[in-house]
């Protein structure tokens, strides 16, 4: 992986930011995409000297003129890590048209768009890696988050026919399906039902972010190049999928 260019979206914090340290660490040259918190990625890049550049995946033309100043700066984009999420929960009663649209634009319409600026590039150069990160909830589904788990859901779609793709061209494509790890999203959860969702964990304890991150790092390596259309749980057991 030295050398290759990677981008990581929603990258400067949570799982993504574990991402692109461990992206970093095995040589490649990560630039850490984010949507709005301009103060945290002001932090992560002092911290990690890794670039971060704001832009919003769900908006098309944001993405194919953010990966184009990438590939300018950096050198032709390698590896994409389609990393960024939101949740808008709420029982389907009170799940607004909004919140429904908004996750489906960010979650699954990022993922789009971001192969769109760069899956031909990897084609014509005969190697890319994509990682999608789905989520154990777009498995299984899960109660308050219809248009979640439909968007994960769609990503691990996706993943599979994308992958179709790009088999013949040297370009893999996975998805990694987190089960609960300790980031901001889930510290929004509220403490009871967490609770609950901890006592049906096997392992018994939140995921950490970077074992998250040591799953999409090994699917970036050579060691990986056998494997495409593939989604990897990383869930401590959770529905042992
Ligand atoms: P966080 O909420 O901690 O971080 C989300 C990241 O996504 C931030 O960097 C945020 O940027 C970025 N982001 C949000 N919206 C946009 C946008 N429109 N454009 C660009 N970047 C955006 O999430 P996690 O680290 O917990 O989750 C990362 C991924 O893993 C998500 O896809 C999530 O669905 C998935 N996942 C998480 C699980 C968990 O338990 N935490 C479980 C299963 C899957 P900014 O900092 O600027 O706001």
């Amino acid at each position: 992986m030295m050398g290759r260019v990677a981008i990581v979206t929603g990258g400067t914090r949570g799982i993504g930011e574990a991402i692109s340290l461990a992206l970093r660490d095995r040589g490649c040259t990560v630039v850490a995409n984010y949507g709005g918190n301009d103060e945290k990625a002001r932090i992560f890049t002092e911290a990690t000297g890794i670039a971060a550049i704001k832009w919003d995946v769900g908006d098309h033309q944001a993405c194919l003129d953010g990966c184009a100043a990438v590939a300018d700066q950096f050198g032709p984009v390698d590896i994409v890590i389609n990393n960024a999420g939101i949740t808008r929960d709420g029982v389907l009663a009170k799940m607004s048209f909004d919140d429904w649209n908004e996750v489906m634009r960010i979650n699954l319409g990022g993922c789009f768009n971001m192969a769109k600026a760069t899956f031909g590039g990897m084609r014509n150069r005969g190697w890319g890696r994509i990682v999608n990160i789905g989520s154990v909830n777009g498995q299984a589904g899960q109660y308050g988050q219809v248009n979640y788990a439909a968007a994960k859901s769609g990503i691990h779609g996706f993943t599979k026919a994308l992958a179709q793709e790009g088999a013949k061209f040297g370009v893999t494509v996975n998805a990694i399906a987190p089960g609960y790890v300790d980031t901001d999203m889930v510290a929004a959860v509220p403490a009871p039902v967490l609770e609950k969702i901890v006592a049906k964990i096997p392992v018994g304890r939140l995921g950490h972010a970077y074992e998250i991150a040591r799953a999409v790092a090994f699917l970036c390596s050579e060691n990986a190049s056998f494997m495409t259309g593939s989604t990897l749980s990383v869930n401590g057991g959770q529905h042992m999928y």
